[in-house]
């Protein structure tokens, strides 16, 4: 399939936001890998976001990238519009005594640090995230036991068509790493609530973790984070040690694939879990790596990882 911007750019309507046909995707993404976008589209607010999405012709692909922290772009591009959200998008402000709202462009470290700053507890665990609000509002992102459906109270959202929605809890079936939110919809906004607490310990708090991540995740590595999902707690009577019952690294491990290469791509010798990009590695030795290690681990535990990393657009060879 060939991507041809200049073309789709002629079916789109105006907007006050920027438009650009083939643009490059990958130093848009940790990993930095991937094909361009069709088309790429930074809305100038909410309003020429929903405004875009009601006058583009129905069958043009919609895809909406955060800060790209848990993506593998395909080297063959994104067809139809990729949307990322910018400036009009990363107001943080303080709600009542202990609440946030945050537009969706808003780094997750950025809102743990005004949740401290306003002596806000419940949002330390967002430090160590180096995603959007978009993105964790998408992945219910979470870390040590913490997860945005915690301190979630509302959403703002536009569906495809261009309609707006306001979501609330239910609404968006917070699961493990998912919710069951319509998959077209792009979150703009989101308000979130916490309890009183102390700045000083807050920061202490957020300090002490990003510690903790730095000895035991490759931090600094171009990477997307955990490659696979925790298939752990599916049974409650099997032993601790049961493959059903393990986190992803612990089974990657048992396989024997930490270290594992493939092209530029490498299994992390610091965390089995995570995927790195060496230097020169394609989105496509980065995905095939990703699936040496899932047979490897089916083969050996009989356990079928699930990819948690999105892998988004088309194969150079399709
Ligand atoms: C070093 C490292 C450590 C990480 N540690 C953690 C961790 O501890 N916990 C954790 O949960 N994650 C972790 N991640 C993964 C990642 O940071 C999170 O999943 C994050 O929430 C993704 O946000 P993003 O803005 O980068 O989204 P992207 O990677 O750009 O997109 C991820 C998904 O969200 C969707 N999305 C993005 N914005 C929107 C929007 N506005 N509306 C609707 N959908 C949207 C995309 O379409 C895509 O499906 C880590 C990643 C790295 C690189």
């Amino acid at each position: 399939m060939r991507l041809d911007g200049a073309a789709l750019m002629r079916r789109l309507p105006p907007v006050r936001g920027a438009l650009e046909p083939m643009r490059p995707l990958a130093d848009l993404t940790w990993l930095r890998v991937g094909g361009p976008a069709e088309v790429f589209f930074q809305p100038a607010d909410a309003e020429d976001l929903a405004a875009f999405l009601a006058e583009t012709p129905a069958d043009v692909p919609v895809t909406v990238l955060g800060v790209g922290s848990n993506v593998i772009v395909r080297d063959g591009g994104l067809p139809g519009v990729t949307i990322r959200l910018g400036r009009g998008f990363n107001r943080v402000e303080r709600v009542g005594e202990t609440g946030l709202r945050a537009g969706a462009a808003v780094l997750d470290a950025q809102l743990a640090k005004a949740a401290a700053t306003y002596g806000i507890a419940g949002f330390s665990f967002l430090r160590g995230v180096p995603g959007s609000v978009g993105g964790a509002l998408r992945m219910n992102a979470g870390c040590y036991g913490a997860y945005v459906a915690d301190v979630f109270v509302s959403a703002c959202a536009v569906d495809r068509s261009g309609a707006a929605w306001r979501l609330t809890r239910e609404d968006m079936g917070f699961g493990y790493r998912h919710v069951s939110a319509p998959a077209d919809l792009i979150f703009t906004e989101a308000e979130f609530a916490g309890t009183p607490g102390d700045p000083a310990a807050l920061i202490a708090e957020m300090d002490a973790l990003m510690r903790r991540r730095a000895e035991s995740q490759p931090v600094r590595e171009r990477t997307a984070g955990s490659t696979f999902r925790n298939p752990a707690g599916r049974s409650s009577t099997a032993a601790p040690d049961h493959p059903q019952e393990m986190n992803a690294w612990a089974l990657i491990e048992r396989a024997g694939c930490r270290g594992m290469a493939l092209g530029g791509a490498r299994i992390s010798p610091m965390h089995a879990n995570f995927l790195i990009n060496t230097g020169g590695a394609t989105a496509t030795d980065l995905e095939n790596l990703g699936e040496v290690v899932r047979n490897k681990v089916f083969l050996t535990t009989g356990v079928q990882l699930e990819w948690e990393v999105a892998r988004i657009g088309i194969h150079p060879d399709a």
